[in-house]
């Protein structure tokens, strides 16, 4: 069991937390204050609680990661979250990622495929008050078709296409960011907007994240 830090320590974490972000890439003012406003601790249990400041990825519950906070902020870029949108993020997973976009977006829809996971993000969102985000068991490679269509859509589990239901589900002008390729390779992380006429594809950056899977979990 490590110390509670003071207040101090407390602040000084927070500032290097967010010059590392600023370093690699997040400069944009809502998406750092968004941030700022998500204690990445209280997403992370047990043994590797004490690294949640650190810009890494970190093991959560049923064998899932929490993402690393400088790709959490850029994928938050890239999606060019508005306060009028209605977001779908597949991949809940901690409920991290889920809790930065409430901050930014109208409604946020988060869907995994654990129970377990969205239980317990579930009575995080609650305890933080943070009651514009809802959190769904669903295999969500087939999209949330009773909200569609979607301003944004967030995914944060690797596929080897863009999910045509998520494709489908995307309003036009709507912007869809998500990790593309195999899971035990590097895989690259994909911007999609949705004109009149098509889809727009742009590639922003290696990434690596777990698979999408499909179906519902075990647990
Ligand atoms: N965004 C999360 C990290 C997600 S890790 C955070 O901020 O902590 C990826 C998550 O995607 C895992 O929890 C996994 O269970 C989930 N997942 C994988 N395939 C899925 C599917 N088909 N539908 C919904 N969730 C899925």
């Amino acid at each position: 069991m490590s110390h509670a830090p003071g207040p101090e320590e407390e602040a000084e974490r927070k500032m290097r937390f967010l010059y590392t972000l600023r370093s690699k890439g997040v400069t944009d003012a809502r998406v750092l204050s968004a941030m700022e406003k998500v204690d990445r601790g209280a997403f992370v249990k047990g043994l590797f609680a004490e690294r949640a400041y650190e810009d890494m990825p970190l093991p959560i519950a049923c064998g899932q990661t929490i993402s690393q906070p400088s790709v959490v902020g850029l994928m938050t870029l890239a999606l060019e979250v508005s306060a009028r949108d209605k977001v779908l993020e597949v991949g809940t997973g901690s409920g991290y990622q889920a809790a930065i976009l409430s901050h930014l977006a109208r409604r946020i829809y988060t869907v995994d495929r654990h129970r377990r996971l969205v239980r317990e993000a579930d009575a995080l969102f609650r305890a933080l008050n943070l009651t514009n985000i809802t959190a769904i068991a669903a295999d969500g490679s087939h999209g949330l078709p009773d909200q569609a269509p979607f301003d944004r859509i967030i995914v944060t589990a690797a596929a080897e296409d863009p999910p045509g239901p998520l494709l489908a589900q995307l309003r036009i002008g709507g912007i869809m960011v998500l990790p593309v390729g195999q899971s035990d390779t590097v895989q690259s992380l994909i911007k999609v907007r949705r004109t009149a006429e098509g889809y727009e594809y742009e590639e922003l950056r290696p990434v690596r994240f777990v698979p999408l899977v499909e179906g519902l979990g075990q647990d």
